[in-house]
């Protein structure tokens, strides 16, 4: 076995217990040591006197702690440790939050060095969480110079992680092997493997760091771009599809509407026409905001896939959505002579089978649905347009499936979660992407709102005056990571709450992910229809539903949501002629989860929220990379990083266009290292 690949215990000073704490933070192996990157650099050749520290000042000083650590309780849940510390000049205090264990680590009279900001004010000198180091001895020397800083845990402290990368370093450095192309390092001028991890570890200045991260942050985006197109088979669909005719027929039907199409609405469409219209299969992405209009687009799509002699599918991830789409189809296009069904999980079987024939013999012209439609028992008589909604909650295998029950049919995915401009070009590098920017005309902008638990009362008094008004109210029960089970009974907990306290005079439904399709539907035209007034919700009514009388949307626990999901809850109010608005209620505590909810007060822009979104919370997060099997990115920043991206993206295309597979003798380091980094189910990686 390749040494690199043993476990870190192997390292001297490593026993089980230290290999569980690093295991903690990703460390596994021996290579994941040196691929555990440090989060940042103290530079301790600029060391100051505490004299001399401004405020809000990054800085290292020496010293020592001069007494006892004052702990106090700020609040519930909050505690401060304060840590007296005096250097030849002045005293400071280094103030930790919620950590207990300081009191053992930083023991009066031990020799430190401190590093991070500084506050000044009511005449003391305090440095918050800062980073810190206990001076042992002769240890000193190691000091000086560019000091590397990692992630700890529980359990171990900056010194184990210095002294074991260093320790890997001088044992294996001259073993790891280059695994980018010869050719790739050479057109990039990229520096070796050895000199980029052992200086990204360990620079000898400032210059060869920065020539570490760039070979790093390009290979991490390397494998992820060659990865994603090695899945998606990026160059294997210049296939020949099916050719759309131009007919009057389509323009009719645009002059029709009760509406004008907005100036984007129209230009997405007349891209989505000329991709029909031509030979090579279309492959677009249309994103568009909530309420942007994107379903009557698709309708116009299908319209045309119609005329042509061609079905059409478009499949939805509910049924609730693939039900409203259903409605809007009839309405719109039976009247022209257009066969719209539904096929879903909860039809009955008789049906099904009836309308899986009729879909076969090319009696039914439009079917719209759910998963259902992927099901093998499905055939289609001549399939020409596939369209999907919301496609981020479906696969690219599913979509694939789809595509499959036609020759080579035109495939258009809609999605209302705007993808940041960075993410889309790694994401859907085989896409082409059209966007809807604009609103139909005569929206109200949503007011928004963060309150705190304190105000919930006012917030809900607010709602019963809204709901005296006629209006309607959706509050959405916090999100639960862990388990639908428990999220169907923190909602179900809210409702009883509400039905007896505030909202006792109203009617109230309850919906989550647990009922049976049935129930949900059920609850759902009745709040369509106006007999529920109030209607506690998880998650499940994200998605495009619409009802244009619900004015307040409520969302309790918002610090749990992400921004983009945070968004998408918010175009379910504000789609009728009352001013609406959405009151984020935050229980947390960290500043971070308060700056993401005043983005949220701030804008409107769902493609502003999404880029806020990945800065903050990085891509994993973003799109659940790991539930993805997308490898994690460790150093690159699809934010700061754009340019390199494109130089990656523009030597993936040098690589693949000559090695499609990476199968070349020369490629085959790099594709070990992709498969290695992908997840192996990597097939359902949802994009
Ligand atoms: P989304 O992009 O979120 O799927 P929808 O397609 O559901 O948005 O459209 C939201 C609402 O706006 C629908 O009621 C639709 O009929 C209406 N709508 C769509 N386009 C226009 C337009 N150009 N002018 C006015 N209303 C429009
Ligand atoms: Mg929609």
């Amino acid at each position: 076995m390749n040494d690199l690949k043993k476990s870190v215990q192997f390292m001297k000073g490593i026993g089980p217990k230290r290999a569980k704490y690093l295991e903690k933070i990703g460390i596994i192996s021996i290579e994941d040591v040196l691929y555990a990157f440090p989060r940042e650099y103290e530079d301790r050749s600029k060391m100051k006197n505490i004299i001399d520290v401004k405020n809000d000042e990054q800085i290292t000083i020496k010293g020592y702690v001069c007494g006892n650590v004052e702990e106090k309780s700020i609040r519930k849940g909050l505690k401060i440790y304060k840590v007296p510390v005096k250097d030849r000049t002045a005293m400071t205090y280094a103030v930790f939050y919620n950590s207990p264990f300081i009191k053992k680590v930083l023991k009066k009279g031990e020799r430190i060095y401190l590093h991070g900001k500084v506050k000044r004010g009511f005449g003391q000198i305090q440095i918050l969480h800062p980073n810190y180091e206990v001076i042992e001895g002769k240890e000193e020397t190691m000091i000086n110079g560019i000091v590397p800083i990692y992630s700890l845990t529980h359990g171990l402290i900056q010194k184990d992680i210095q002294n074991l990368s260093n320790h890997v370093l001088e044992l294996y450095e001259k073993t790891i092997e280059e695994y980018l192309p010869y050719d790739t390092i050479k057109r990039n001028r990229l520096c070796h493997i050895q000199y980029a991890l052992h200086n990204i570890h360990y620079p000898s200045s400032v210059k060869s760091l920065k020539i570490a991260k760039f070979r790093l942050v390009f290979e991490e985006l390397l494998i992820l771009q060659t990865g994603l197109w090695l899945i998606k088979n990026k160059f294997n669909h210049n296939k020949e599809g099916v050719v759309f005719n131009k007919t009057p027929k389509v323009n009719e039907l645009i002059h029709s509407l009760p509406f004008q199409l907005t100036n984007a609405q129209s230009k997405v469409l007349k891209e989505i026409e000329e991709n029909m219209e031509s030979k090579k299969v279309m492959n677009r992405l249309v994103q568009g905001d909530v309420g942007s209009g994107k379903t009557i687009i698709a309708l116009i799509a299908l319209y045309k896939a119609y005329l042509n002699g061609y079905q059409g599918v478009l499949m939805a991830p509910t049924e609730i959505l693939a039900e409203q789409h259903l409605y809007a189809a009839k309405e719109l296009l039976e009247p022209l002579g257009v066969k719209v069904e539904l096929l879903s999980g909860s039809i009955k079987k008789k049906k099904k089978e009836e309308i899986l024939r009729s879909l076969e013999n090319g009696e039914i012209h439009i079917v719209i649905g759910t998963h259902a439609l992927i099901q093998e028992s499905v055939y289609f008589h001549k399939l020409g347009l596939v369209i999907t909604d919301e496609q981020h909650r479906f696969g690219v295998r599913q979509r694939r499936t789809l595509s499959s029950k036609g020759v080579n049919p035109d495939v258009l995915v809609m999605t209302a979660t705007p993808i940041p401009r960075t993410l889309a070009l790694i994401l859907y590098g085989d896409l082409d992407v059209s966007i809807i920017d604009e609103l139909p005309p005569g929206r109200k902008k949503i007011k928004t709102y963060c309150v705190d638990e304190k105000k919930r009362s006012k917030i809900y008094n607010f709602a019963k005056r809204e709901i005296e008004l006629g209006r309607q109210v959706y509050i959405v029960a916090p999100l639960v990571e862990e388990s639908e089970n428990i999220e169907a009974k923190s909602a179900q907990e809210l409702y009883e709450e509400l039905k007896v306290t505030y909202l006792k005079d109203f009617t109230i439904g309850l919906l989550h992910g647990k009922m049976k399709g049935y129930e949900k539907d059920e609850i759902m035209n009745q709040f369509k229809e106006g007999k529920i007034q109030a209607l506690v919700s998880t998650t499940v009514i994200e998605v495009g539903v619409n009802v244009p009388n619900a004015s307040i949307m409520i969302i309790e626990n918002s610090e749990r949501f992400g921004l983009a999901q945070l968004h998408q809850l918010r175009g379910r109010v504000g789609r009728g002629e009352y001013q609406s608005y959405c009151v984020l209620v935050n229980y947390g505590k960290n500043p971070l989860s308060k700056e993401r909810m005043k983005i949220m007060e701030e804008t409107n822009n769902g493609f502003i929220i999404a880029e806020k979104d990945l800065e903050l919370r990085g891509p994993g997060e973003f799109f659940g990379t790991r539930q993805h099997g997308l490898p994690e990115l460790k150093i690159a920043n699809l934010f700061k990083h754009m340019k390199i991206l494109k130089q990656v993206q523009n030597e993936a295309k040098v690589l693949m266009n000559e090695d499609k597979t990476l199968a070349l003798e020369k490629n085959l380091m790099l594709k070990n290292r992709i498969m290695d980094q992908f997840d192996k189910s990597i097939e359902q990686i949802s994009l």
